[in-house]
């Protein structure tokens, strides 16, 4: 259940509180929201002396919670959690949008690209410094190389940096370089994985896996979130389905549940979504109309040439042009770009 505190309530009445749930053989989660602080307490709750609860000092309300994912659920932050973009934030009415190379290629490439995505508006640089590939044959990534091209690439153009870390290992190194560690569809279920990014005091991205259902998918931002940190972004990015026409099925009636099931912001990859590029503007403008708080989109100044994903990747021309195409949209569902 969460307990709900008043904005006015003291220290001593919560840690009080917090007390009384660990007194009751429960475990006691303390998050700050921007206005009031709530108590997720977890375990069996019917030794919970909730009548009594209900009327100690700088309570508001206890709230049940029945979804298996305690503290992803909506009603674990009363109000939508914003996660930090560098100098930007995502979960508020700016939608964002996270753009760049599939992979790290070259300098050149990526700073090309940062400054073109940057000067069309996108509030983050992605790029993948360690790819997760199907064949062990394919291009791997630049590695740390990679992540120092990342960094200068966003120093030079003050986009936050967006990038997957793919062992617990890794973590450390890949979050010196980095703004945001991205958790790929093939490491949503990496345990391991998860507990250390929710250690590592950096923003996450988290992208749901490939046949993972949405308890799945929520269960694996609880444990970030249970490593002690907040700010994760969801990130719908396609499922397999019967669905042989497009690489993979972009669930956007998944982003509109999220937006009501979670706290946590909700971003929609169309690129990954389709791996077609002439569908990534139409999915893009679909998933900002069904709510989501912003997109990732593969961006490369010469796609026919990339390394990894050059089918479904833009130009940096053609992101530019969907950036001005996505502002009515995200304006006819009062948002701002
Ligand atoms: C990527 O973002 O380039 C990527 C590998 O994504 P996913 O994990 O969704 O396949
Ligand atoms: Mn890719």
């Amino acid at each position: 259940m969460i307990i709900v505190m008043e904005p006015t309530a003291t220290d001593v009445e919560v840690r009080q509180m917090v007390d009384r749930v660990e007194e009751a053989g429960l475990e006691a989660i303390l998050l700050r929201g921007e206005v009031r602080k709530v108590i997720a307490a977890i375990g069996d709750k019917r030794e919970a002396p909730l009548e009594r609860w209900q009327a100690a000092p700088g309570v508001e309300r206890i709230i049940p919670i029945l979804s298996p994912y305690k503290l992803a659920s909506r009603e674990a932050a009363p109000g939508a959690t914003a996660v930090r973009l560098d100098g930007q934030v995502i979960g508020r009415q700016k939608v964002q949008v996270i753009a760049g190379p599939c992979a790290v290629e070259d300098f050149d490439q990526t700073l090309t690209a940062a400054r073109a995505v940057k000067t069309a508006g996108a509030a983050a640089l992605r790029g993948g410094a360690y790819k997760p590939r199907t064949s062990p044959h394919s291009f791997q990534g630049l590695e740390e190389e990679g992540l120092k091209i990342l960094r200068a690439a966003g120093d030079d153009t003050g986009l936050a940096v967006v990038t997957e870390v793919l062992s617990p290992e890794q973590v450390a190194l890949v979050a010196g370089y980095a703004d945001v560690l991205q958790i790929g569809a093939r490491n949503m279920q990496n345990y391991m994985l998860l507990k250390e990014v929710g250690r590592a005091g950096k923003p996450v991205l988290l992208k749901r896996g490939i046949s993972a259902s949405v308890d799945e998918f929520l269960l694996a931002a609880e444990y970030v979130l249970k490593a002690g940190n907040s700010q994760v972004i969801l990130c719908c990015r396609g499922i397999r389905t019967f669905e042989d026409h497009t690489r993979y099925t972009l669930s956007l009636g998944t982003v509109a549940y999220l937006k009501q099931a979670t706290h946590l912001p909700v971003v929609a990859d169309p690129s990954h979504g389709t791996g077609i590029r002439s569908l990534v503007a139409p999915m893009a403008k679909a998933a900002i109309a069904a709510g989501a708080d912003g997109l990732i989109v593969e961006v490369h100044p010469e796609p026919e040439r990339a390394l990894v994903d050059g089918p479904q990747t833009l130009t940096c021309e053609e992101f530019a042009r969907l950036m001005v195409e996505l502002r009515p949209v995200a304006e006819a569902v009062g948002r701002t770009m």
